[in-house]
């Protein structure tokens, strides 16, 4: 996702302390008014009541947004302890009731995983706004008991497929779409579009097909939730090329017909294919 950057003034809730990242602190806005969307927060934190309360966090995340308003080289002030602005960065999650959480969260997932990352911090690290002042945030999560669930999810956007990937995985996924009778195109050198390249075509049949499933990613991309919700179509048969079949129904313990049940999940498809490329490595 693209981050964006909309710093606030430097002044009563911007103080330009240094921060030395150790933790992510977890928020919910709190405010479930039809509106109450990252960029309305990013208004609502130049405000002058909240410039006088004075309240700062990094960044806030909305469905289909992310708004930072604090560098992450300086404090804000959001954790309701010393220790907690001292230390962390700050993530507004908003709850806006026409927003979906569920989108939010993931969008929150992940630039949770790009901050680990960037500061070498292993998910342990993650705090809720509770752990520092006993307040009651992240409300929503910590009332349906997701937690741990959210730490999770976090660092799955590695199984993404997007525009310019190559490969095995792509090839399974032009062919799950073609099943479901998205049309993946004819180009390339392959007259049925199984490209094994994430093409333009690929990526408008991803889009299509996240839209019928009901996912608010609006790019053309494989996430999570794709191939979860992609698990619970149809069983679908993959039929290899006759090169690969042999070997990898040696590897796979069938006839070279891949097949995967209406319970497993692609991840853990990817788990077998990856096997199965490394025994035909050998
Ligand atoms: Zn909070």
């Amino acid at each position: 996702m693209k981050i964006i950057q909309d710093l606030i003034p430097v002044g009563n809730n911007r103080r330009g302390t240094p921060l030395t990242v150790q933790y992510i602190t977890i928020h919910e806005t709190g405010n479930s008014s039809v509106g109450s969307d990252a960029a309305m927060h990013n208004r609502f934190i130049r405000s002058v009541d909240n410039i006088a309360r004075p309240a700062s966090w990094h960044f806030t995340v909305d469905d289909h947004s992310i708004y930072q308003h604090v560098p992450t080289s300086e404090q804000a002030i959001h954790a309701g302890t010393a220790a907690g602005n001292k230390m962390s960065i700050g993530i507004e999650m908003c709850i806006n009731s026409d927003g979906d959480f569920e989108q939010t969260k993931r969008n929150t997932q992940w630039l949770v995983g790009e901050l680990l990352t960037e500061f070498n911090l292993t998910k342990d690290k993650i705090r809720q706004h509770f752990d520092w002042s006993g307040k009651n945030c992240p409300a929503t999560i910590r009332r349906t008991n997701t937690w741990q669930a959210f730490i999770d999810g976090i660092g799955d956007d590695d199984m993404n497929l997007k525009l310019g990937d190559k490969g095995v995985y792509v090839r399974i996924w032009q062919l799950f779409l073609k099943q479901q009778g998205f049309n993946i195109g004819t180009g390339g050198a392959a007259a049925d579009g199984v490209t094994e390249e994430f093409n333009a075509a690929t990526a408008n049949a991803t889009m299509l097909y996240n839209k019928k499933k009901g996912i608010a990613i609006d790019v053309g991309q494989v996430s999570v939730q794709t191939v979860l919700r992609a698990s619970e179509d149809l069983i679908f048969t993959i039929k290899l090329r006759d090169n690969e079949a042999a070997r990898m129904a040696a590897v796979l313990g069938n006839q070279g017909t891949l097949i995967t049940d209406q319970t497993e999940q692609i991840t853990g498809l990817k788990t077998k294919i990856a096997s199965a490329i490394t025994e035909l490595q050998k």
